[in-house]
């Protein structure tokens, strides 16, 4: 019996405007894989029988987005759906991109093409599920595995290893065997995908129920492409009373312990990576890693931006990365000069990874640093009901209050401006204007 899949109505409008006109068309790939799994899928796709051109003349607003590739977006109902014709990869000339791209009338060489076994099914609310490849059983044995065979299909598009891992993140799957093996022979491949193709699919599995599957990337020689610090640190062990693991096994820790949010979970995989270049073991045989969170910062933001990533997100993880390991003791002068550090705004994800830094601790580490944290957040709550000055925007008093007073313009006002701004956060009740001007 072929199962049912509730395909949104616009969808279902889509498929059969086509299907009137005598094309055919299925929705394909994710939203199927998805929607047999019970998770929500994030978009529909369609496939179709159909040229882009004749899928443009059927409906009224349709955006070209990939027309090179037989893609078209029809807007229907509020939602966008991405179109494609049946097509065949063309030959791969660097394992980067097809060198063409081939139109088909066939669903089945359209099915052929594509990665794996599970994303590889399409659906239609007569027919029922197409399945040549036997997707569904693999999804029912929770297994990843490519279609045809695995080296071949690695050969044309590299990518496909990195993104096996990452479904297999997402889902909570194993890599099928052969598959597996595939995936180690060809890691070195990677060398030739761009790195914004490598940022999103690490992203996907960063973002993913399973972070922790980002070790598999050390066991399929993956990481040792992209990240080789990635397996330094599962190496390098962490002889020291607050910690019980090595650094790359507390890094693992540290991804699954933080929100699902980008910005976090890089930082999580990222904040002890200076651990490489800082330990010292003293006479004690105990180990130490000073300063190794500047270091880390610093190598955060050159990855980050050499995989491409917008500014926001690079600044966000570095300063994270950055103050990840700030002091805390529990008084509110304290707390506000953490804020002030960060900035309000950052400061609850600032104790997300504290807080799941420490709980990949030792049971030593995780007495003394938590309950310091429910505290700080506690304050931090009081901080921002209260209005308390943690910024030079927030200080009662400007650049031209000072120059009134009598300070000449130049390097001098922000100087000010900083020791003034240290004074209110040691005694907030001091953030008014005439109380700061007569301490000038
Ligand atoms: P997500 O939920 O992350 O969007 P998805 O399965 O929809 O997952 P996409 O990257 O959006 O993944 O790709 C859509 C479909 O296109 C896949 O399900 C797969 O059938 C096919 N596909 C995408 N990338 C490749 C690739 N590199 N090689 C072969 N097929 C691919
Ligand atoms: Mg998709």
């Amino acid at each position: 019996m072929t199962p049912f899949i509730s395909v949104p109505a616009a969808a279902g409008k889509i498929l059969s405007v086509l299907n009137e006109a005598g094309h055919e068309a299925y929705v394909v790939g994710g939203c199927v894989r998805d929607a047999l799994l019970g998770r929500t899928p994030g978009d529909w796709d369609i496939t179709t029988s159909a040229s882009p051109q004749e899928v443009k003349a059927l409906f009224r607003r349709t955006v070209d987005t990939g027309i090179q590739h037989g893609t078209v977006t029809v807007l229907l109902g509020g939602s966008a759906y991405e179109v494609t014709t049946y097509r065949l990869d063309g030959i791969y000339e660097d394992g980067r991109h097809p060198k063409e791209v081939t139109f088909t009338r066939s669903l089945a060489e359209d099915l052929r093409r594509r990665d794996f076994t599970i994303n590889a099914m399409a659906y239609h609310p007569e027919e029922g599920l197409t399945d040549l490849f036997g997707g569904l059983e693999d999804l029912s044995r929770r297994l990843i595995r490519a279609v045809g065979v695995p080296a071949d299909r690695f050969q044309e598009d590299a990518l496909r290893i990195l993104r096996a891992v990452r479904f297999s993140a997402q889902l909570d799957f194993e890599i099928e065997k052969e598959t597996l093996a595939a995936v180690r022979d060809f890691a070195p491949r990677l060398d030739l995908i761009s790195q914004e193709r490598i940022r999103t699919e690490l992203d996907k599995l960063l973002c993913s129920d399973h972070p922790e599957k980002f070790r598999l990337l050390q066991k399929t020689g993956i990481s040792a492409r992209l990240l080789p610090e990635f397996d330094g640190m599962l190496e390098m062990p962490q002889n020291n009373p607050w910690h019980s693991y090595s650094v790359g096994e507390h890094t693992l820790m540290v991804m699954q312990n933080v929100p699902a949010e980008r910005s976090l979970r890089w930082a999580a995989l990222l904040h002890d990576v200076g651990k490489l270049f800082t330990r010292t073991t003293d006479e004690n045989g105990v180990d130490h890693f000073y300063g190794h969170a500047a270091q880390s910062a610093v190598f955060a933001e050159s990855f980050l931006r050499n995989l491409r990533f917008d500014n926001h997100t690079i600044s966000e993880v570095s300063l994270l990365v950055r103050w990840h390991d700030s002091h805390f003791d529990g008084t509110s002068v304290n707390t506000r000069r953490v804020i002030a550090r960060v900035g309000k705004e950052h400061f609850p994800d600032l104790l997300a990874i504290a807080r799941a830094d420490a709980l990949a601790k030792s049971p030593y580490a995780q007495e003394q640093l938590l309950p310091v944290y429910d505290r700080a957040e506690q304050q931090y709550r009081e901080i921002l009901a209260a209005g308390e000055c943690t910024s030079l925007k927030e200080l009662a008093i400007g650049g031209k209050d000072l120059i009134g007073a009598g300070i000449q313009p130049g390097p001098q006002i922000g100087e000010t401006l900083n020791r003034l701004l240290k004074l209110v956060i040691d005694h907030p009740e001091w953030n008014t204007r005439e109380e700061l001007l007569s301490r000038l």
